[in-house]
């Protein structure tokens, strides 16, 4: 027997139950989590008035990342999806545990510069100025149903030009997902009105 297979097995066995079936005292606990406790939020930062939303608190907490992975994929419950895209940096990191979970592709959606083969890019502006995003030629296929990742919508720059790009090389962005939402900035609406399905786990007030 392999050594995941093993695993699984020994798992199963101290569980009790079915791989991957929660258990009632399981699902108890989950709904009394709140994602929120494991969000830091840090002050003024990278500048003044902004409330900077911290999730690398949430991932190194366990049950706050599977929470969260778990509930990103749910509303794709029964449709099809060919790969899921990331937004630089965090993006990549709920994306890849996404796509693993969902046994498809994963994109890396770049800032300008970093990708080594071709690319293509859009920018977007940013309150000072502009910024772009890239992706391969090669990382999508027409026809390709994309889910599209990131830890948070802010004013919806960064989401819309990565759903510009995605579509221009032939896919189609089924749902973006979200851990935080910053509703006050309208970045969630402003992709709701191009026609996008937007899922966020949680909300803030403010910047
Ligand atoms: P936007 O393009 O305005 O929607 O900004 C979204 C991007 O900026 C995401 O990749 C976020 O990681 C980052 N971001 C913007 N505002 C915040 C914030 N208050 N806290 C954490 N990350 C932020």
């Amino acid at each position: 027997m392999c050594c995941v297979a093993a695993l699984a097995r020994k798992r199963r066995f101290r569980h009790g139950r079915r791989w991957g079936a929660a258990s009632p005292d399981s699902m108890a606990r989950k709904s009394l989590m709140d994602l929120k406790s494991v969000i830091r939020t840090i002050p003024d930062y990278p500048k003044k008035g902004i409330m900077f939303r911290d999730i690398t608190t949430l991932l190194t907490d366990a049950r706050g990342f599977r929470r969260a992975v778990d509930e990103l994929v749910q509303p794709l419950a029964g449709q099809k999806i060919d790969k899921v895209a990331g937004i630089e940096a965090r993006g990549f990191i709920l994306g890849g545990a996404i796509a693993h979970q969902l046994s498809v592709g994963f994109v890396p959606i770049r800032k300008k510069g970093k990708l080594p083969y071709k690319t293509i890019a859009e920018s977007y502006e940013l309150e000072y100025g502009v910024d772009e995003v890239e992706i391969h030629v090669d990382a999508v296929e027409k026809g390709d149903r994309i889910l599209l990742v990131d830890d948070l919508i802010a004013t919806g720059g960064t989401a819309g030009a990565a759903i510009k790009l995605l579509e221009r090389a032939g896919g189609e962005v089924m749902l973006c997902s979200f851990v935080v939402d910053l509703p006050d900035l309208g970045g969630a609406d402003k992709l709701r009105a191009l026609g996008k399905k937007v899922t966020a786990l949680v909300e803030y007030e403010g910047e």
